[in-house]
């Protein structure tokens, strides 16, 4: 196989309806370096397993999707969310994964300035722990039209902020998302800020389809749409960044093919990319 994919990996959600075995034998076969694993996978199974299972089939663990969602109204709807966050961490560091994900999370019943103090505070009391586990917990901007529900971190700047307010501690860091950040006239220059500070931990491709017709479950295959990749990539590699390149698409459309017509889709078009 092609060096190109070493630096490929896939998040299971982008391929559903595989169960977690499918997806590490399918992707081992591609000759695909990585894998992220979202936290259903785990169901009714250990996570040093399934880790284990991903090793011998010549796949690294990338990262685990996902923690966060921190705000809420009452203290104890974000106590239990804290909780649930210390058990993800546990599952990433069992899996072997070097990273978990943060969605981080909003409440439309109150400000965005009061979400985003939860989400730091939510943070500050799993920081310890992830750095116990050997986990960074990677801040996922997500774009502006999700601030009213999923998150009310919607740019690179503001993750970046986030980063520096708690001392851009080694296991806090920044997972950048085309899909929620190429619209950013200041992505690159906070590309490279990230970097520098040692906060740019992971990166997740795809493509923005014009129309979209979900906002939530229409993200494109990598040249499918309207982001330039190549130029973003360059931008990353640039600012030092050598970590995977993670496939991260939901998709009605994708999901409904067949799967294996699109794992190759996706390799073929990762290596077009490059
Ligand atoms: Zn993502």
């Amino acid at each position: 196989m092609t060096d190109k994919l070493d630096k490929l990996a896939i998040h299971t959600i982008t391929t559903k309806s595989w169960s977690t075995e499918q997806c590490i034998a399918n992707y081992s076969a591609a000759g695909i370096g990585a894998i992220t694993f979202w936290r259903y996978n785990f169901e009714g199974r250990d996570p040093s397993t399934v880790g284990r299972q991903a090793r011998d089939a010549g796949l690294a663990v990338a990262s685990v999707a996902r923690g966060g969602f921190f705000p809420a109204e009452s203290a104890q709807q974000r106590q239990a969310a804290i909780d649930d966050n210390l058990k993800a961490i546990e599952e990433a560091a069992a899996v072997g994964s070097p990273s978990l994900v943060l969605v981080c999370g909003a409440h439309a019943g109150q400000s965005l300035n009061d979400s985003r103090l939860q989400i730091r505070d939510g943070i500050a009391a799993c920081i310890d722990h992830a750095e116990q586990a050997g986990v960074i917990l990677a801040v996922e901007p997500l774009h502006p039209m999700y601030a009213d529900s999923r998150s009310a971190i919607n740019t690179m700047d503001q993750a970046n902020e986030l980063c520096e307010s708690l001392g851009s501690h080694p296991n806090l860091g920044i997972a950048c998302d085309l899909y929620h950040t190429w619209w950013d006239p200041s992505l690159e220059s906070e590309i490279t800020r990230a970097a520098v500070s040692g906060n740019l931990t992971a990166y997740h491709i795809c493509d923005w389809i014009t129309p979209t017709s979900d906002i939530l479950n229409d993200r494109a295959l990598m040249g499918e749409g309207c982001i330039d990749i190549t130029r973003i990539s360059s931008a990353l590699s640039n600012a030092g960044f050598t970590g995977y390149h993670e496939v991260e698409i939901f998709s009605q459309r994708w999901w409904a093919a067949d799967q294996d017509d699109y794992l190759s889709a996706i390799i073929k078009s990762f290596k077009t990319i490059q």
